[in-house]
């Protein structure tokens, strides 16, 4: 007989969660506070500027496995852009492209890089160095700097203060949003091992060509389908709790009775539902509110002229680290410009932060320069993400209760917050949405990562 499982929270983890529940034959019940899906990786219509508008940019790669097969489930991997070049801002001189060739990984982007003209030669030096004991310590290695942060390493490995700010720091910053000095060095080097030096397909960048809540469109269709249901603006308040097992969800809108829980809200939320008995019940439940955050902000800036000729643009040395160009709408040009690691920012109001942006802007682009956007909007994420930082490991618990401490049995946990081993990303999400729906349901599971190439594999970087 199908099990009504309740699934708190609609972001991505809860939608993978449910598409996995139904799949396996059971009933999934999403519960979700908003009137909307997708969670922090959505999209709202902005009565000031008139458009829809995405949280913040996101961008996914190549090796988000698990997240391209819940878009392929959900049918709109064709709304996704592919990019295999990075264009990084150089001024006054063109770009620099980071292109993979031919080569076989890790070798591919070779070329590319030395063709980068904002590093020197001992800049490329150091890179290369750091980049080679990545390879060789390989993904054991990399475990053993787990709780080490990544300033050690690349201090260890002799890096240039130029290597750190124009390369370094923004690719950590933007995948892990903690600075790269902070930064737990096995999550910064996870980013390297798995992202970009092991294949070619990895580090490819995709952006959603749609604004982000349409992706989510056809999941309310298929949880319907399954014999699911999706209660859209209702809030959980609490887990019901016997002593021994949650017998359900109670909700502003009344109790919903199931066999078992997903919980897939962040852990501030989390908490919030608890009991101090349930969360005496179960280990995971204890650290909850130890799980640092961290910032992101989001700039929407429209011009009446076309400013931009890349996709995207990283600024390296820059406060702000990212500028994507955007759909213009009505002979609009719409620019993202996204600072990661924004603690620094959230106290400033929107024109000081915009008078920044510019400023940053007018330094990589030069059509910019004395131009007033006709709209903006900034989008301030206070808790965007947890805190990649040193010990966060020993505070990210699992989907399922460890059998040697105990636990209950049939509360199942799911976020980009659990232990997936990932940063905080769309990925995490949907890989522990499908470990917490494989754990409840005793099928499927996560999609297999990308396998490393064989050149990658022979030097140390293996599966
Ligand atoms: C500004 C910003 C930029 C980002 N950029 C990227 C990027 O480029 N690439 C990338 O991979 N990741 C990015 N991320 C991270 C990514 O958005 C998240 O990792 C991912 O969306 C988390 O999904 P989730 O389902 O775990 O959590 P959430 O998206 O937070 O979903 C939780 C859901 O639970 C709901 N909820 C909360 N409390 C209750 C309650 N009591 N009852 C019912 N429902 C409740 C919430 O409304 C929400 O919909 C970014 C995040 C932010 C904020």
């Amino acid at each position: 007989m199908s099990r009504s499982v309740a699934i708190i929270g609609g972001g991505l983890a809860g939608l993978a969660a449910a598409l996995r529940v139904a799949e396996a034959g059971d009933r999934p019940i999403v519960i979700e506070t908003r009137g909307k899906l997708g969670g922090r990786a959505t999209s709202f219509e902005d009565a000031r500027t008139g458009h829809v508008l995405d949280n913040c940019q996101h961008v996914l790669m190549g090796c988000c496995t698990n997240l391209i097969d819940l878009y392929g489930r959900l049918g709109v991997d064709g709304l996704v852009a592919w990019h295999d070049t990075t264009f990084w801002a150089n001024p006054p001189l063109d770009p620099d492209r980071l292109t993979p060739s031919w080569w076989p990984a890790p070798l591919h982007f070779t070329g590319s890089f030395l063709r980068m003209r904002q590093l020197d030669l001992q800049d490329k030096v150091a890179i290369a160095r750091a980049m080679w004991r990545m390879i060789r310590l390989g993904r054991h290695g990399r475990a053993s700097w787990s709780g080490r942060d990544f300033g050690a390493y690349l201090r260890q490995t002799r890096q240039t203060p130029a290597a750190i700010e124009r390369f370094w720091e923004p690719v950590v910053v933007s995948a892990c949003n903690v600075p790269s000095a902070s930064c737990d060095a096995s999550y910064a080097m996870k980013v390297f091992q798995d992202g970009f030096l092991q294949d070619a397909w990895s580090p490819c960048m995709g952006i959603s060509t749609v604004p982000l809540a349409r992706l989510y469109d056809p999941a309310r269709e298929a949880i319907v389908q399954a014999g699911g249901e999706l209660r859209e603006s209702t809030s959980a308040i609490a887990l019901n709790f016997d002593g021994r097992r949650i017998t359900g969800v109670t909700t502003d809108e009344g109790v919903v009775e199931c066999a078992a829980v997903i919980s897939s809200v962040p852990p501030d939320r989390l908490a919030k539902l608890c009991s101090d008995t349930l969360r005496r019940a179960d280990a995971r439940l204890k650290e909850l509110e130890s799980i640092p955050f961290s910032p992101i902000l989001g700039v929407h800036l429209f011009f009446d002229h076309p400013v931009m000729d890349t996709p995207h643009l990283v600024l390296p040395g820059r406060a702000t680290q990212w500028l994507f160009r955007k759909s213009g709408e009505q002979g609009r040009e719409h620019i993202h410009a996204v600072i990661s690691g924004a603690d620094s920012w959230m106290a400033l109001d929107e024109d000081e932060i915009v008078r920044r942006v510019l400023a940053d802007m007018a330094w990589a682009l030069p059509r910019v320069r004395g131009l007033d956007p006709v709209a903006v909007r900034a989008v301030k994420e206070k808790r965007a993400t947890f805190g990649c930082v040193p010990g966060i490991d020993r505070l990210r618990p699992k989907a399922v209760p460890d059998p040697m401490v105990g636990g209950v049995p049939n509360l199942f946990l799911a976020g980009d917050w659990i232990a997936t081993g990932w940063p905080a990303t769309m990925e995490g999400a949907v890989r522990s949405g499908y470990t917490a729906a494989a754990a409840c349901t005793g099928r499927g599971g996560v999609v297999p990562d990308v396998p490393p190439g064989r050149v990658a594999s022979l030097l140390g970087l293996r599966a």
